[in-house]
């Protein structure tokens, strides 16, 4: 098997220390409790864990305001704790992934204090100035409605200074060599303390020109060479995981013609499409996006996301699509937010209905890329609308049926576990899962172990399938996937009514190939030539192996 380009053919897991398990009872999680549950998440089939910040930091944002780059918040552990965290993960043949945020600082970050406080400090040039409010301060927020303006007038050091996100985020000047320099340096701590790459946040912001009244502010993608060659030198098979909603033909710029930029990026446009796709039964607009995100370096991978802890990102929908998508999956006000998205899990979002659950996460796990799955959505877990912005669908991990879900001894949670209703801790939780053979978190399961067998997901080229369905929009996504003479065929309904769905294989497959089914043994052989019906049900879905049934064990390398 091909070990390295691990990235390729992983399934990786996002949580956040401060909500998944709280091992000293003070409310909040922390390394220890994240150590224990290192079991449960190999157990799963995850191969690799992306944590969210964990450095200092005031937390106004989620701790995506970093006080200090080189620490551990002491809510969450020490230095010490987190080493045996990756050490943990190494042990059982997991990566470690952290977010880096370094478009900007929090403004008690002592580079940010020591700029305002002296304007001959080497910190000054650190971030962004200008001694008047440039014309264009109150356009480009990241959080409209909520932000008023991207320049904030700073007291002590008398003048503005450039925030592109809350006020308490303080850009860094990043254009500068010595901000430049810091950022490998931050990298190459964590590396050494047993990192494998880094989630970077905010990308297109980190390259973009910054300064006052800039009217285009370019993009500095020879920055992005500069960490991965940085990366490459210091530890073989580290990689960036770059946060760049950016639109499919800049993609290239992104990844670089030859691969030596960013090594993954998460696929923003497939996720929303998916999300139109699986809101109104229509695949055609995500049959555009999976071509239009198609051209990438052979080394380079799409991260394949279905929620994550922001808000369902609608931006680049027509507005009929984001509407039809909103009428879906949240038409509450309450459910929306920015007036671009929508801030709740995914299980609420589908109304609990198994069945659409599954085809999300079988859509996760078969679209091309490597799958990034949120914690707690191998549950199914809700959201909790009452709490503000985006946290709604940040709430503690639910264990089991003791007291707050097993997360914390503590009677004050860092956020409160979801108790009530049907993704109430006592309803939903890991522990019952576990011991119901049928349930979503053994059905994740068994569907991670079988992804993970087929490499030509990860590493081969698909081909959309002609399908005929007798419907007049295209109501299911046949897809396959070939590589090193192997191939693989996935099949989804998209459509709450069950289909006869026909399609051909093309002219490389034999004539009398079977399509082996890979969950069952409901296998389909041709009608003629290479010719197939077969008979989903409502939101059915099946992964195929091409050819005979000895096929069924043959792995692709052997
Ligand atoms: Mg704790």
């Amino acid at each position: 098997m091909i070990n390295d380009l691990w990235y390729k053919n992983a399934v990786v897991y996002c949580l956040s220390v401060a909500t998944y398990m709280d091992a000293n009872g003070d409310g909040i999680g922390d390394f220890k409790g994240l150590v224990r549950r290192l079991d449960y998440l190999q157990g799963l089939g995850v191969t690799a864990v992306w944590l969210m910040p964990f450095q200092p930091s005031p937390n106004r944002d989620d701790g995506y305001d970093v006080a200090d780059y080189y620490g551990v918040d002491p809510r969450y552990g020490t230095l010490g704790d987190f080493v045996e965290f990756t050490q943990g993960c190494k042990q059982r043949g997991m990566r470690v992934l952290i977010d880096l945020v370094v478009n900007h600082t929090s403004d008690q970050h002592a580079w940010f204090k020591e700029a305002c406080r002296d304007p001959q400090s080497k910190y000054r040039d650190w971030y962004v100035w200008s001694p008047k409010k440039p014309k264009n301060a109150d356009t480009g927020m990241v959080f409209p409605g909520v932000q008023k303006t991207t320049w904030t007038w700073q007291k002590e050091a008398r003048a503005y200074y450039f925030h592109r996100f809350y006020n308490f985020q303080p850009d860094l000047n990043t254009a500068h060599p010595d901000v430049q320099a810091e950022i490998l340096k931050i990298m190459g701590f964590w590396l050494q303390l047993g990192v494998d790459g880094f989630r970077m946040d905010a990308v297109p912001f980190v390259i973009a020109k910054k300064g006052a009244n800039l009217k285009r502010p370019a993009e500095q993608y020879d920055m992005l060479r500069s960490f991965t060659e940085f990366l490459t030198w210091r530890k073989s098979g580290a990689i960036i995981l770059g946060e760049a909603n950016v639109v499919p033909k800049t993609d290239m710029a992104y990844f670089g013609a030859a691969g030596e930029r960013l090594q993954m990026m998460f696929n923003f446009d497939v996720n929303q499409h998916l999300f139109y796709a699986m809101a109104s039964g229509d695949c055609a607009p995500l049959v555009k996006a999976l071509h239009d995100t198609n051209p990438r370096p052979a080394t380079a991978q799409w991260g394949l996301f279905l929620r994550n802890h922001d808000e369902l990102d609608l931006g680049r929908l027509t507005e009929k699509q984001r509407q039809a998508v909103f009428t879906a999956f949240g038409p509450d006000k309450n459910m929306q937010l920015y007036n671009r998205g929508i801030r709740r899990r995914l299980a609420p979002m589908l109304q609990g209905d198994r069945r659409r659950l599954e085809l999300a996460y079988s859509l996760m796990l078969t679209l091309p890329g490597t799958p990034v799955v949120r914690y707690g959505d191998e549950i199914g877990m809700g959201d909790d609308l009452d709490l503000p912005e985006r946290n709604c669908a940040r709430t503690p991990m639910q264990w089991s049926t003791e007291p707050q879900g097993g997360f914390t001894k503590s009677v004050k949670p860092i956020l409160p576990v979801i108790s009530e209703g049907a993704y109430g801790f006592e309803h939903l939780n890991v522990a019952a899962q576990r011991r119901d053979p049928n349930s979503l978190l053994n059905w994740m399961e068994r569907m991670i172990r079988m992804r993970k067998e087929l490499p030509e997901i990860g590493w081969g080229d698909f081909t959309i399938l002609n399908t005929s369905t007798g419907a007049k929009t295209s109501l299911v996504l046949a897809m396959r996937y070939q590589w090193r003479n192997n191939a693989v065929v996935c099949i989804h309904n998209l459509a709450a009514d069950p289909q006869e769905v026909r399609f051909s294989l093309p002219a490389d497959d034999a004539p009398d190939s079977t399509l082996v089914n890979l969950l069952s043994d409901d296998h389909s052989r041709p009608e003629k030539g290479r010719r197939h019906c077969i008979l989903l049900e409502a939101y059915g879905y099946r992964w195929f192996r091409v050819g005979g049934l000895d096929y069924l064990l043959k792995r692709s390398d052997t």
